[in-house]
């Protein structure tokens, strides 16, 4: 049974000594709780407290870990059922799927897909994550020769094999012992020897059911088997079903801390359309999956899936901002122009990549405005004429170009008298209003 803040309370040192980032003990007592903190953060609980406080002071959603390395992928731990509460913690992962019935050619071309996904977008390395094979064929030498080929080109990506039958599991998911694999299908029938093939292959198992009665008992008796590590699949197929039944999970591992539902959710969208598919897949991303299988990795639907994830899973209450400084963008010399917008990572990364895409070098001055855009910081009496001019002066450029001439963006344009005003000697120019026209704007001065 979960315990309240103040039976945690009695069991925490006392001391009120801050290290955990709480004022007080009591504090941090009740963010354990609500399941809002670890019980980690405190250096001097002592084991005994441990003891009795590990179980009830467990995240809600078991922490699992997908593939191994650089690109493995982080699930669960999540603690709250709406963002706008506490940031979402773990961004669900994207599993292209390979069945092994289709062509060697197909098979090939799917894996390059993977292998190829990776994008860079506001500083971020966004990816498909895993591959998931599917046994579709019934073939346990042919789903054991497409891993074997998987693990050969794809080396550092996250498998997910996809079988029932616990000999071609076997067989298939030895490449990946060790690596954090998840083995999908274990089912109330062939529970004890999927149990065994995950734990000699150090992999998670996918248990599957049709409803939540039927996974709770179902991920009981895996339990009593000896497996922690779990990721859970109520049998939703239907976009309907996707949103109750997950919307169901979350609340019973988070506002009940029901244990036996307490695992991240595995989610099938493949649909046909690509269209339709990223839809559903979408729908999953936003309403709890931790993971979203796809059926095809177009590069349009990628990136739809990929920003709509970045987004929701960008902790709300951190605005997403880069350091104030001048960048040099290129290898910009002391007669390249000097540009200014503000430090929100969304404004600063598109900048500095139609600048970079100019091939014009320049000196970049990012200001910073609390990670706020160029039209909410200057309606929030941030980026204005004065503070620009203070920002320009103190940040030592005047002394690594030789003109005075500062380009600001044009949304702002507003502001060059007054900037022109406090900066004695400069000349402000109105760049464009939308980052994609720097390009043009930068190479036409350049050739003026
Ligand atoms: S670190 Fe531990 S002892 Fe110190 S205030 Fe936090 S809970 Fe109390």
């Amino acid at each position: 049974m979960a315990l309240t803040g103040v039976q945690i309370f009695k069991l925490l040192p006392k001391t009120n000594c801050k290290k955990c980032g709480f004022p007080t003990c009591l504090a941090f007592a009740m963010k354990l709780a609500q399941r809002q903190a670890s019980l980690d953060a405190c250096p001097d609980v002592s084991e005994e407290a441990k003891a009795t406080l590990g179980e009830a002071s467990a995240p809600p959603v078991r922490p699992v870990t997908l593939g191994a390395g650089d690109k493995a992928v982080k699930m669960g731990e999540e603690t709250v059922l709406f963002r706008h509460e506490k940031k979402f913690v773990n961004p669900p992962a994207l599993a292209l799927e390979i069945k092994d019935t289709e062509s060697d050619d197909a098979v090939d071309a799917k894996i390059q897909d993977v292998v190829g996904s990776e994008i860079n977008r506001v500083g971020q390395l966004l990816r498909i994550d895993a591959v998931f094979l599917n046994n579709d064929s019934g073939d346990a030498g042919r789903l054991a020769s497409l891993a074997e080929k998987v693990a050969q080109k794809a080396p550092e990506t996250a498998v997910i094999i996809g079988t029932e039958n616990p000999e071609a599991a076997d067989a298939a998911i030895k490449p990946f012992s060790g690596k954090n694999a998840i083995l999908y299908g274990a089912t109330e029938a062939n529970a004890e020897k999927m149990a065994e093939v995950a734990k000699a292959a150090k992999a998670v198992l996918g248990v599957k059911a049709d409803g939540l009665d039927a996974l709770s008992s179902l991920t009981e008796k895996v339990k009593s088997l000896g497996v922690d590590d779990m990721v859970i699949d109520p049998g939703a197929r239907s976009a309907k079903e996707m949103l109750e039944y997950n919307t169901f999970i979350r609340r019973a591992a988070i506002k009940k801390n029901f244990k036996p539902l307490g695992y991240p959710v595995i989610n099938f969208a493949q649909r046909d359309d690509a269209l339709h598919e990223s839809l559903v897949a979408g729908l999953g991303i936003a309403k709890y999956a931790s993971i979203v299988v796809v059926s095809s990795a177009e590069k349009w639907k990628n990136l739809a899936l990929f920003t709509l994830r970045q987004n929701i899973y960008t902790d709300p209450q951190v605005p997403m901002q880069v350091e104030q400084k001048i960048y040099k963008i290129g290898d910009p010399t002391p007669d390249s122009p000097l540009l200014i917008t503000t430090n929100f990572s969304l404004t600063y990364f598109i900048v500095s990549g139609e600048v970079e895409n100019s091939k014009v070098p320049a000196h970049l001055a990012i200001m910073d405005c609390e990670g706020l855009s160029v039209l909410t910081a200057w309606a929030a009496g941030k980026f204005t004429g004065s503070k620009i001019a203070n920002f320009i002066k103190e940040s030592g450029i005047e002394n690594e170009i030789n003109h005075r001439e500062l380009i600001i963006p044009g949304y702002v344009a507003i502001l060059s008298g007054a900037i022109e005003e406090k900066l004695e000697g400069w000349k402000v120019t109105v760049g464009p209003r939308e980052a994609n026209a720097l390009p043009a704007f930068l190479r036409s001065a350049q050739a003026a």
